[in-house]
């Protein structure tokens, strides 16, 4: 099956706002093995939409539409839709019933022109909006699979994971069963990663192979769709077999987690807790730690030590260490690592110090990074010589310093 978004409205054309619903609904399109072939932008124009949408059904098995459903003037994508294809507009009963207690309980006037929003495309079926009030439509027309999504994106991220993929694994043709398996990759770039996997990504079609950058790692994500989850896991395990023969040293894990959930939860397993000296990273270190649910457990505290005043006054770096080897040094470093470590009463202390730039410090230049590690009696630093803008610097030595973590031999005390 192959597929065409258009996305509906002005705005969007405007630059007011980004189109995300069109990559939202990429990703989980292509996670289904549906594969993407164009993105339309229309604005609020009736013989625009007409046209786009005569196009588009020439070329795809599946044309999805958001926006337009609501209740204004210009929200015109169900008529459209609904002359195009020669389907009347019918009103769905439990989708009025919703609107009315809606307006009924907030003391508000149901009118005319929001009761349209009940309205859905005769001999389609309906989809129901969880979050909001305008009902969707899937349909098929000569051969042509439709689904209407409001626009707002909480709208119609709801309404298609609940009712606009069931209703596609309903009906398509084959492969009833979709199953996808997550491939994550660190120290290796998407494009060299590519690279190696070229041939079969390339002459693939069931199992898909998907390649996305993602923070600090490289993702495959592999869908394969069968008749069963048995044929479908076949399928996907011989081509995870091929990944990894080109790629495997790259591969640190299989999964839905991404690195850092993953580095806390072997933390967790191993009963450590970590604290965090971060200078350059500003904390970024410890915030990537805490957006995680549950990391209180594991991720103790830290000091945010900008200047060399700083790295002195709270961690109790040494006035010499600082005068002889710089505070851009494997000796400040360490001695980062370790005070944090000691003064938070954690199992393991990881400290960042370098230049972010633009200009360099020290006489070193923008990108020399150096990551401490304190575990037990054990103290170590690791250089880095990052590439990029200052943000970037400052992003990656915080993955690098998850990274230096995930390695087992840190978190189970067989260190360095
Ligand atoms: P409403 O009932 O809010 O009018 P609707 O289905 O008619 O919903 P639109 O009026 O087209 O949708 O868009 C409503 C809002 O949803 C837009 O102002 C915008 O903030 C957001 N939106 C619409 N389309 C997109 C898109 N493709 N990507 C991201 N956001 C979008």
């Amino acid at each position: 099956m192959n597929a065409e978004i258009i996305a509906v409205g002005s705005e969007l054309l405007l630059g007011q706002i980004a189109n995300t619903n069109g990559q939202h609904l990429s990703k989980e399109l292509a996670a289904l093995g549906i594969s993407i072939f164009r993105h339309t932008v229309i604005g609020d124009n009736t013989e625009r939409l007409r046209e786009a949408m005569a196009e588009a059904e020439k070329r795809a098995d599946l044309v999805v539409l958001t926006g337009g459903l609501g209740p204004t003037e210009d929200d015109l994508t169900k008529d459209v839709a609904a002359e195009h294809t020669g389907r009347r507009l019918l009103e769905h009963s439990p989708s009025m019933q919703k609107l009315t207690a809606f307006f009924e309980e907030r003391g508000m006037v149901l009118t005319e022109a929001n009761k349209r929003q009940a309205l859905y495309l005769e001999d389609s079926v309906v989809l129901k909006n969880h979050n909001g009030l305008a009902c969707g439509s899937a349909f098929t027309q000569n051969d042509t699979h439709y689904m209407l999504l409001p626009g707002p994106p909480h709208e119609m991220k709801m309404m298609f994971e609940k009712e606009g993929k069931p209703y596609l694994l309903q009906n398509r043709q084959e492969n009833k069963v979709i199953e996808s398996k997550i491939f994550r990759f660190t120290e290796i770039g998407e494009s060299t990663l590519e690279e190696k996997l070229k041939d079969i990504i390339g002459f693939q079609s069931n199992p898909t192979i998907a390649p996305l950058a993602s923070e600090g790692e490289v993702i495959i994500r592999v869908t394969a769709g069968a008749s069963t989850v048995e044929e479908a896991d076949v399928l996907i395990a011989e081509t995870e077999k091929q990944i990894l023969e080109r790629a495997g040293e790259y591969c640190y894990a299989v999964g839905e987690k991404p690195l850092i959930e993953l580095t806390l939860d072997r933390l967790r397993q191993a009963g450590k807790t970590i604290a965090a000296a971060e200078s350059l990273t500003g904390g970024w270190f410890a915030k990537k730690a805490i957006d995680i649910e549950g990391a209180s457990d594991v991720f103790a505290g830290g000091a945010v030590t900008y200047s060399a005043d700083a790295k002195q006054k709270l961690l109790g770096v040494k006035a010499e260490t600082i005068a002889s080897y710089g505070t851009v040094s494997r000796e400040c470093a360490e001695e980062m690592a370790l005070h944090v470590k000691e003064y938070m009463q954690a199992d393991v202390g990881i400290s960042f110090t370098g230049v972010a730039g633009p200009d360099a410090l020290e006489g070193h230049p923008p990108g020399t990074v150096w990551i401490g590690l304190a575990v037990d009696g054990m103290v170590q630093a690791f250089p880095l010589q990052l590439k990029g803008s200052r943000k970037l610097i400052r992003h990656s030595a915080v993955f690098h310093g998850y990274r230096l973590l995930w390695k087992e031999k840190v978190i189970s005390n067989d260190v360095f």
